[in-house]
């Protein structure tokens, strides 16, 4: 059976893909959107988008998301929903193979985004679901009137222990150093929120519990004392891992595994791009995600006029 070559394969639908997709689908071209779970990616973990702009209040990430979806479909991207499991390139053309089906194209724009890391601590796994988490937005209204705790000092930690203070009565942010890498505005909002109690210095050494949460035992880096602190959620926000496992051996990638692209926002390999937060880049925001994917599609014009 012969398999139909589209002009474009989007690779992820978070704010990257979706936007690429309105560009490209706009402009007329026959363009697929693969996406493995659900669209939005990244930015259905924002309760409240507050510096895209256009949103005086701010808006919500899986809403902003929901009409981007919406805006590609209008203009003719057609969503799949499947895995992608590896690219490769056959006369000339790039296939994309999945976990049910594999789909060609002229050109493919991975915005696959990243997932967040895990502290890798004794405990972790057999707890995950069942008080830890990597989504307030998710999970914190099962957290009511409760003492939980926050790992990291970057702005995704920050965030989730301020929108915490919500639901929870205590919310303990435990980071490795005594100063945070997160914007200054979510500093001031941190420290001056009565809820929320900082831990610095510190790390946690395992969780425990049976059959759910209960403590956690923390180390001061400092002084290497131990400490007890009973908790029943944990929030992990240590950084992300780039969804590149996929392209790791037909791409350069940098040595966090993000895949380096040109001026084009093109790959080492001719026809892929990539777009957000699955690229090198100095900021990760959606504001850049969707530059990106509105950026990416001129280049795209070349390439496949070419
Ligand atoms: P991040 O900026 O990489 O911060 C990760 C934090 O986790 C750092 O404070 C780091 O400590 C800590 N950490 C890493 N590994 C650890 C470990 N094993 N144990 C304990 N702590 C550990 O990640 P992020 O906060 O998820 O942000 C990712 C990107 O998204 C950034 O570009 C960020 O600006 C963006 N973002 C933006 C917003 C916003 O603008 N509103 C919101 C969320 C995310 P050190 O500081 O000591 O390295």
């Amino acid at each position: 059976m012969t398999i139909k070559t589209h002009d474009i394969a989007v690779i992820g639908a978070g704010p990257a893909g979706l936007t690429a997709a309105i560009y490209a689908a706009r402009g007329k071209y026959d363009i697929i959107v693969i996406e493995r779970a659900v669209v939005g990616g990244t930015a259905l973990m924002i309760d409240n988008l507050e510096n895209y702009p256009g949103f005086p209040e701010g808006t919500k990430g899986y809403e902003l998301a929901m009409k981007m979806e919406a805006q590609a479909k209008n203009f003719g991207a057609v969503f799949i929903n499947d895995d992608v499991a590896g690219i490769s390139k056959e006369d000339g053309v790039l296939k994309v193979t999945c976990s049910s089906n594999s789909y060609l194209a002229k050109a493919v724009i991975i915005a696959s985004g990243s997932k967040p890391g895990k502290l890798g601590i004794p405990g972790e796994e057999k707890l995950i679901g069942k008080g830890i988490s990597w989504c307030a937005t998710c999970d914190g209204a099962f957290f009511r009137n409760q003492k939980i705790a926050v790992v990291g000092g970057g702005n995704s930690a920050l965030h989730e222990a301020i929108y915490l203070t919500r639901f929870a009565s205590d919310v303990y942010v435990i980071h490795r150093r005594n100063e945070f890498r997160a914007s200054p505005y979510l500093q001031d909002r941190l420290k001056t929120n009565p809820k929320i109690h900082l831990i610095l210095d510190s790390v946690v050494e395992r969780v425990e519990g049976e059959g759910k949460l209960e403590k956690l035992v923390i180390k001061n880096v400092s002084s290497g004392a131990l400490s007890e602190l009973q908790v029943s959620g944990l929030f992990e926000a240590v950084g992300n891992t780039p969804n590149t496992g996929f392209c790791r051996d037909f791409l350069k990638l940098d040595d966090k595994g993000y895949i380096i692209t040109d001026d084009s926002l093109e790959s080492s390999e001719p026809g892929i791009f990539a777009v957000g937060d699955v690229r090198t880049t100095k900021l990760r925001q959606v504001a850049t995600a969707v530059g990106d994917g509105a950026y990416v599609a001129a280049g795209l014009e070349r390439y496949l006029s070419r």
